[in-house]
């Protein structure tokens, strides 16, 4: 019986038979998240897409979007005490 040796997969670290060939080659990323630099790829037949969004005309992957949003689109507010009517009918009468 013949000792059948696999291979690894350089690009993704699969390891496959030595007659099979890597599917990783067959998926092209669409994009690339702006943040973690992490490969988006497009849907394909066995796939559905990564969830990419765009936010300024950046491309972000689903972790990222949030940390983009917190760093560079949101400010905190801070809450300036406002007077209850208690106070004010107290002020004013
Ligand atoms: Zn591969
Ligand atoms: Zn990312």
């Amino acid at each position: 019986m013949m000792y059948r040796d696999y291979w690894v997969c350089p690009d993704c670290g699969a390891a496959l038979d030595p007659d099979e060939k890597c599917n990783c080659h067959d998926r092209r990323p669409a994009a690339y998240c702006f943040m973690c630099a992490m490969p988006l790829y497009p849907e394909d037949a066995l796939y559905d897409q990564d969830p990419a969004y765009e936010i300024d005309g950046h491309v972000l992957c689903e972790d990222c979007v949030d940390k983009y949003v917190e760093k560079n689109c949101r400010k905190v507010l801070p809450f300036v005490t406002v007077p209850n009517d208690y106070g004010m009918h107290r002020n004013l009468y």
